[in-house]
């Protein structure tokens, strides 16, 4: 199988807390990877962990076969990341943000520049928007425009730190009718608590519980049970 994303016994302690034990992930590319788990199930760790961001305690893992301990640069230059608080300048305008994140990871000329600018500002619905403030933005067009930051250089991969959770159900459907479409272009590796979010748009499921994977594999399979049957109860 073609991976973006493979682990073996990934695993992360801090003093006592096994946050990350010993997980093995496999992300087919051009899936969209639902990674489902309740909080402080060890979700953010893990990401964090594949951007490189975070050592390891041991176990390993790799993004395109680079090693994420050795090659984290190589990694990110692939990767795409939306954390789970993301931060603005409020006074920006959506569009000078994009302009600003571009800046960091995408050269070429500036009319090319601006069009992928457009281009982004289009597929995440924020045209109307894009010359507004950030901090006039709603909380779902925030979200939007922080996944059209996270993909603004083409990346192969995209990790996304509970894109959707914050939001109420209306705005969920548009982050995730907005992941549905990166499929055809990279690889969606995204987190959530909702088990909804995970049914709606997931190809490969993995659910995290205390640092440790119950399931792992197709959506249909995982949640028909498998070999074993598999609860998640989300109190909202
Ligand atoms: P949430 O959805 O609440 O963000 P999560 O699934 O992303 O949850 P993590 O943030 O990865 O979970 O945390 C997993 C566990 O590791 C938690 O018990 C958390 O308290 C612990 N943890 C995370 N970072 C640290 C740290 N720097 N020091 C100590 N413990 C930590």
């Amino acid at each position: 199988m073609d991976l973006a994303v493979q682990t073996r016994g990934l695993s992360k302690s801090y003093a006592g807390v096994h946050a990350v034990d010993g997980i093995d992930l496999e992300v087919p590319r051009h899936s969209v990877f639902g990674f489902l788990g309740p909080n402080g199930a060890g979700k953010t760790t893990t990401m964090k962990m594949l951007l490189g961001l975070i050592r390891p305690t041991s176990g390993s893992g790799s993004v395109f076969g680079l090693d994420i301990t050795t090659d984290s640069p190589r990694v990110r230059g692939r990767v795409g990341y939306l954390p789970q608080e993301p931060r603005f300048y409020p006074r920006m305008t959506a569009r000078e943000t994009l302009r600003f994140a571009a800046g960091f990871f995408y050269s070429g000329p500036a009319d090319a520049i601006e069009a992928r600018i457009e281009e982004m500002l289009e597929l995440v619905g924020l045209s109307g928007k894009a010359d507004r403030p950030v901090k006039t933005l709603s909380g779902g067009e925030t979200q939007r425009l922080g996944i059209a930051q996270a993909q603004i250089h083409q990346p192969d991969l995209l990790i996304l730190d509970e894109p959707a959770a914050a939001l109420d159900p209306l705005g969920r459907r548009d982050v995730l009718a907005i992941l549905e479409q990166f499929r055809a272009t990279s690889t969606v590796f995204y987190s959530t608590h909702i088990l909804d979010d995970v049914q709606r748009v997931s190809d490969i499921v993995c659910i995290l519980k205390d640092g440790r994977i119950v399931s792992q594999g197709p959506l249909e399979q995982v949640l028909a049970g498998g070999s074993e049957s598999v609860f998640v109860a989300v109190v909202e």
